[in-house]
């Protein structure tokens, strides 16, 4: 990650103030994929790469928001902040700040200077990163706190309601709520969660498939009004199944040939990989990393044959990391339909690991990868929290 002392000097230059520091990370879902809208589980982990925001307070009325990543500022009266969003990256602060003021929060006049090495729309979750950076150095600069479940809602809401996008609840909860060495097994259900310790010699290699495909938006769309489909109709019969959470198997071998087949499929994905995810979390806890890898490798079959969420490129990388040394278990991580895969490898194999996967992705696609070798990392925190 870049040095936040940069960060802290570009701020200092622009605003002749000197700001507080904080990061909030991106993240990496070891395992639960479109389970969380279902009120489902998910296990993700926060990772090494992350937003850092740089709040220092400003006297002259405005809040001004400066986004490193694209040399960019924009500035706003901080008395009458804007309520839509434009689709630009100012959305994402604005809408944190949004949501903090219509829970009664006096947002001040200030400087905000953001800076990420999460890459861009590749299923890490950038947009996570900003939301829960910018809350909680907001946070940090009024002296408020709000405990990481309770942020994590704002900033989904900031998601959801201002920016637009319908998002669950995982990302902002992992950047709010990780542990360095851990994954996070959450209940989306209640957001009670399990911290899931990872063997240190495990390592988290997230290998980018540089895939983004333009249907991802509407996939994203289409897949959970099937899934919707289906639960209404599992729930004709049995009431209590309110979200795909509380159906089982047993009503899909029941009541599944009065669901039209795509979006059977679909609700099977999420019925097996819930089921799944609390295997996976159960096998991790244990140190039974065989089985671990099993389920990543049932996940991302059942990801790409009946949630069809994957594409060429991510199946190539997937099933290429296969026969390399050291391989754990391997799938498609995010939202779908391009992105990264994760990689569970044995830590003293990793570096060779990612070398081969990149040669071999490069000669199967033409496409040459970034591979990152990651680990597991605390969630949002203050770098430093008091002004000089
Ligand atoms: P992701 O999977 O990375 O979350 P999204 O499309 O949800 O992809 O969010 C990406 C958007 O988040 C970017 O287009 C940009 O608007 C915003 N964003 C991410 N990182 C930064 C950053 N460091 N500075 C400003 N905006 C950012
Ligand atoms: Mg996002």
């Amino acid at each position: 990650m870049k040095d936040p002392e940069i960060l802290r000097a570009q701020h200092r230059e622009r605003y002749h103030a000197d700001p507080l520091l904080f990061a909030a990370p991106g993240r990496v879902n070891l395992i639960g994929e479109h389970t969380d809208y279902a009120e489902g589980f998910v296990m993700p982990a926060a990772i090494d790469f992350a937003t850092l925001a740089a709040i220092s307070p400003r006297s002259d009325g405005q809040v001004v928001l400066y986004a490193e990543n694209f040399g960019e500022e924009r500035a706003y009266t901080a008395s009458s902040l804007p309520n839509t969003a434009t689709g630009h990256w100012s959305d994402y602060p604005l809408g944190v700040l949004a949501i903090l003021a219509g829970e009664g929060y006096t947002i001040p006049p200030l400087s905000l200077s953001l800076w990420g090495d999460v890459p861009l729309g590749s299923g890490l979750s950038s947009s996570a990163s900003v939301e829960v950076a910018t809350a909680t150095a907001v946070l940090g600069l009024i002296g408020a706190t709000i405990p990481g479940p309770r942020l994590a809602r704002l900033c989904q809401r900031a998601e959801n309601e201002f920016v637009g996008a319908n998002c669950g609840i995982m990302d902002q909860f992992i950047s709010a709520n990780g542990q360095a060495d851990h994954a996070l097994l959450l209940d989306c259900r209640d957001l009670s969660f399990q911290l899931v310790p990872i063997p240190t010699d495990v390592a988290l290699v997230i290998a980018n498939t540089m895939v983004k495909h333009s249907v991802a938006g509407a996939g994203y769309t289409s897949r959970r009004a099937s899934v919707e489909e289906a639960c209404a109709i599992l729930a004709t019969h049995r009431p209590e199944i309110k979200f795909l959470r509380d159906a089982t198997v047993a009503d899909l071998a029941a009541w599944g040939h009065e669901i039209p087949p795509e979006s059977l499929k679909r609700a099977r994905h999420v019925i097996t990989e819930n089921d799944r995810t609390v295997a996976a979390a159960a096998a991790l806890n244990s140190g039974d990393l065989k089985t671990l890898g099993r389920l990543m490798h049932e996940a991302h079959v059942s990801y790409s044959q009946d949630f069809e969420a994957s594409c060429v490129e991510a199946d190539t990388m997937v099933d290429l990391a296969q026969n390399l040394p050291g391989l754990l278990g391997a799938r498609l991580t995010g939202g779908g339909f391009g992105g990264c895969t994760i990689n569970l490898v044995e830590k003293d194999k990793a570096s060779a690991f990612a070398a081969s996967l990149g040669r071999l992705y490069q000669q199967a696609t033409g496409i040459t990868p970034e591979i990152h070798i990651c680990h597991a990392s605390d969630g949002a925190h203050a770098i430093s929290s008091r002004l000089a």
